[in-house]
């Protein structure tokens, strides 16, 4: 995708709000988990919007006045890069080390992109379906002038593919659907001809399961979860079988929240916050996967609260669970800390207040159109956002009067 422009916001300032100095000495105990597509950009511009929030999130030192991290579906190596862009057009003040995300070496990390977590995760022989492509050039059919001219040698010391990762939506779709299904038929070694299916398969892992995302087009565009639904079902049809994942990795999936509430954490302590974070709100135009996402974190949160009231409750009668006699000491503050992750939808991406998701969930569920992947429920209680505003300044603004924050 893309990188984004610097414009400045042509609007007006926003009005001046009274400031209670002591408003101002409070440290927050909420924080922000921020969609980028479609939220904060459109393509290469920054929405007018997400400038005007910014405004009001940081203060004259450029410095953030309440824990913020950015959690995109999308990316590729050089997501640092356009972090560091993004950051500025915000008037951020990050150093280029502290923009781009990966697990656990950066200390004051703002971004997560899943595809960069995916890519870290250790594997040490990597090769790309251009390699597959490159060493079986006798595979890749469809494009008549990318065939090869001359009968080429066949290959033999190319290494067995022992597990496929999907970051995002290939270049060529085609290829990539064809050497990705050649892998899985021939257990990891393409040039190879099986005599049965192998099943199940090498493992697939999958980031960023969003169908759509919006860019500068009226219209939404594919995303990588248009590319899984192509491999799914030709995978399904010609084997029978279904395609099994590993992983998915990426919002809605639970632990890229809980790897967003690591960083805030890691943030709030860097910053020498003394109050915990009680309370996220994540701002997103995709129902899909940042209100199901927010959702879904949001009951896991509210699970795991019962669960530490009903411990505390057995330990306060002193009936011991020896089932749980490792976890039994109480886990720090911060985690136990945080109560709620709300959702904003806002509406200046995919989302439409006049699009596909019913008013009244009850209502016509069998005809709504379910555009999260396959492998996640279609539970339309996880699909209504806590709010719905017009864009991401709204966003800050009802949350800061939510918590009696001052807006400048
Ligand atoms: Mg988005």
């Amino acid at each position: 995708r893309a990188s984004w422009g610097q414009q400045r916001a042509p609007g007006p300032r926003p009005s001046l709000i009274a400031i209670n100095p002591l408003m101002l000495q409070t440290p927050p105990t909420f924080g922000f988990l921020f969609d980028i597509d479609g939220v904060l950009v459109r393509g290469r511009h920054v929405i007018p919007a997400a400038q005007e929030a910014f405004r009001k999130l940081l203060d004259s030192n450029g410095q953030l006045r309440v824990p913020v991290v950015f959690v995109t579906n999308a990316g590729n190596c050089l997501q640092h890069v356009k972090a560091q862009e993004l950051s500025d057009a915000l008037g951020l003040k990050v150093t280029r080390e502290s923009a781009s995300s990966v697990l656990g070496r950066n200390p004051v990390s703002l971004f997560i992109s899943v595809p960069l977590v995916g890519a870290c995760v250790g594997f040490q022989n990597v090769v790309t379906i251009q390699d597959v492509r490159k060493a079986f050039p006798l595979l890749d059919m469809v494009d008549q002038s990318r065939r090869p001219k001359e009968l080429p040698p066949p290959t033999t010391d190319f290494p067995t593919i022992e597990g496929v990762i999907l970051f995002g939506e290939p270049v060529r779709w085609e290829t990539s659907l064809q050497l990705i299904i050649d892998v899985l038929l021939s257990n990891g070694n393409p040039g190879a001809e099986l005599a049965a299916v192998p099943y199940p398969h090498i493992p697939v892992l999958a980031c960023n399961m969003d169908l759509l995302w919006m860019a500068e087009a009226k219209m939404p565009r594919f995303g990588h979860g248009t590319f899984l639904v192509c491999l799914e079902n030709i995978y399904k049809k010609v084997t029978g079988r279904e395609l099994k994942y590993e992983a998915l990795i990426g919002k809605p999936s639970i632990v890229t929240y809980q790897y967003a509430e690591y960083l805030i954490k890691q943030q709030v302590e860097r910053r020498g916050w003394p109050s915990p974070i009680c309370r996220l709100y994540a701002v997103g135009d995709n129902p899909m996967s940042d209100i199901y996402g927010a959702n879904f974190y949001n009951r896991y949160l509210k699970a795991a609260c019962q669960a530490r009231a009903q411990a505390e409750v057995k330990r306060s009668v002193g009936v011991a669970d020896p089932q749980s006699e490792d976890h039994s000491e109480p886990k720090e503050d911060w985690y136990v800390s945080l109560e709620s992750c709300k959702s904003i939808l806002v509406c200046t991406g995919v989302y439409s207040p006049h699009g596909d998701v019913p008013a009244d969930p009850h209502e016509s569920t069998v005809e709504t159109v379910f555009h999260g992947h396959r492998d996640f429920r279609f539970d339309t209680s996880l699909l209504e956002a806590s709010y719905v505003v017009q864009d991401v300044n709204e966003a800050v603004e009802l949350v800061f009067e939510k918590e009696n924050w001052s807006q400048e």
